[in-house]
């Protein structure tokens, strides 16, 4: 099934210092709200089965997201929110949005939490979210941004003394955390293969990679096309007949990494997402893999 993250507007009301979305530059770009409405029929038509809203905060155009989901509804697209949790500073208000989203098709929210999200909202608002969520029946989980560090211990405690549902998420030092020094991990030797569902900005241009995919400067790797110049299906074409793309689906980046003669407990210190940057935003690494691209399909075990 095709899935799409909607970039409606790259506009946020808080400044997280690892955020991947935007960089130094104040970057507020939104979508126009007729055109908007006129994607959701074309996402149909590609057979797009799934949205999430995400990109900058969603919830500062409440009326017109929830206008987006209602369409997505009547053409069967799920759908989802990312959010920091502004809007749910009480139990009463959370309750009010919350009850809405339900009732015009929302079918589930994603609530951000982190060091740096709770640095400018209130850990009591994503509870109130969440709680709203558990009341009214609406699908929810908490996206547990981490560099996995000590400092990190207590949020996660939080989310556990609670009972929320919550999933770990590694910060990708992409945009505001490129600045931030890498910490190494060291994971099993895992495959790291990524679905890649592709990004859509405000400006209609379109990334093969919903996360740190538009921010590969050196090469553009992720980028393909603008919605102005080609249809939606081409668009989610061409990155589907890309053959590294595919690679990175099918192969995963472990072994491509390998393929590249990284050494093994090298690849291990690196999550998916930072070994991804290390191979195609190196505009000779990506010269290579594509000139080589054959074998490296041809490479296995
Ligand atoms: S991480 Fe999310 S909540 Fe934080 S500044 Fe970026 S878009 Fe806003
Ligand atoms: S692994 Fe690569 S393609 Fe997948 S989400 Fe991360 S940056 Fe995007």
């Amino acid at each position: 099934m095709r899935k799409l993250a909607f970039g409606y507007s790259t506009r946020c009301n808080i400044r997280c210092e690892h955020c991947v979305a935007t960089g130094d530059i104040p970057d507020s770009r939104t979508m126009d709200h007729g055109k908007a409405k006129k994607i959701i029929d074309q996402l149909a038509l590609a057979g797009v089965g799934g949205i999430s809203f995400s990109a900058g905060e969603p919830m500062l155009y409440f009326n017109e997201i929830v206008e987006l989901v209602e369409l997505c509804r009547q053409v069967n697209i799920y759908t989802r929110i990312v959010t920091n949790s502004f809007w749910a500073k009480t139990a009463e208000s959370a309750d009010r949005l919350v009850a809405e989203l339900k009732e015009k098709g929302l079918c589930q929210l994603r609530l951000s939490f982190s060091r740096w999200h709770q640095k400018h909202v209130s850990q009591h608002n994503v509870l109130n979210a969440a709680r709203s969520c558990q009341k009214i029946g609406l699908d929810y989980f908490i996206s547990f941004v981490t560099d996995f560090s000590e400092e990190d211990d207590p949020y996660e405690q939080f989310l556990r003394d609670q009972g929320l549902t919550f999933f770990p998420e590694p910060v990708i030092y992409a945009g505001r955390a490129e600045s931030f020094k890498r910490r190494s991990i060291l994971t099993d030797y895992q495959p790291n293969c990524c679905d890649m569902n592709p990004y859509l900005t405000p400006d209609l241009e379109m990334y093969g990679c919903c996360d740190a995919g538009s921010h590969f400067p050196a090469t553009n790797f992720f980028y393909l096309g603008n919605l102005n110049d080609h249809t939606m299906a081409e668009l989610f074409t061409k990155s589907e007949t890309d053959r590294l793309h595919n690679l990175i689906r099918t192969m995963g980046l472990t072994n491509i990494a390998s393929f590249t003669g990284m050494k093994g407990r090298d690849i291990i210190t690196y999550s998916k997402c930072e070994l991804c940057r290390k191979l195609f935003n190196s505009p000779a690494t990506l010269a290579r893999l594509r000139a080589e691209v054959a074998e490296l399909a041809a490479w296995s075990r």
